[in-house]
């Protein structure tokens, strides 16, 4: 069971065609499924571990403003990546440094990089 599925409380079984449009719509969601016990603390530190190809990975919370569609998100994502889809929008932003300083720093809020229309702390 996905969190957007629980989220949606959708119970299993659930039909084939819903299963394939939550994997169009939110990979990112799916890549949850199964959870790592350090996920409890995950508000508080900024990191959360998410799967890729059966792989554990820590991933680091980024706070973006869609400059296309105004929608406001965290998101958690691996540090090399480069661009960070809107959750809502599907548009592209360029994945910045939370601050001045650069990663692994986290800003006031605990974010470690920004997206869209944002500021980033000077240090
Ligand atoms: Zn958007």
């Amino acid at each position: 069971m996905t969190a957007l599925a629980k989220a949606l409380r959708v119970q299993a079984p659930y039909p084939p065609e819903l299963e394939g449009a939550l994997e169009r719509f939110f990979p990112e969601h799916l890549e949850e499924a199964e959870d790592h016990p350090e996920n409890e603390h995950y508000l508080e530190t900024g990191i959360k571990y998410k799967k890729f190809d059966g792989e554990w990975k820590e991933t680091y919370r980024l706070r973006y403003n869609c400059p296309t569609c105004k929608h406001r998100d965290n998101a958690y994502i691996l540090p090399e990546w480069k661009e960070k889809k809107c959750h809502k929008c599907g548009d592209m932003m360029e994945v910045r440094d939370a601050t001045s300083i650069g990663f692994p720093n986290q800003d006031k809020h605990g974010n470690f990089f920004k997206a869209g229309v944002v500021e980033i702390d000077r240090r």
